[in-house]
């Protein structure tokens, strides 16, 4: 399967508002999502935010499989 990154995949238009302008955000540290099979199992949360209404208009992490169980 073809691996989505963040360059390939990005919303245009926000849902909400309809601005085109985002910035993107990390949600690192203590706000890093932790697996539920391993709290050493963490990854960075990233966010597409819109500029003209602070909408989160999509969460993602840049490498999921980390968080899977081995
Ligand atoms: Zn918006």
């Amino acid at each position: 399967m073809k691996r989505v990154t963040r360059e390939e995949f990005v919303l245009t238009k926000c849902p909400i508002c309809g601005g085109e302008e985002f910035a993107f955000a990390c949600q690192a540290g203590y706000g890093a999502l932790t697996s539920d099979d391993s709290l050493l199992k963490t990854a960075p949360l990233r966010h597409q935010i819109c500029t003209q209404c602070g909408t989160v208009v999509r969460s993602f992490v840049d490498n999921p499989k980390k968080l899977l169980k081995r």
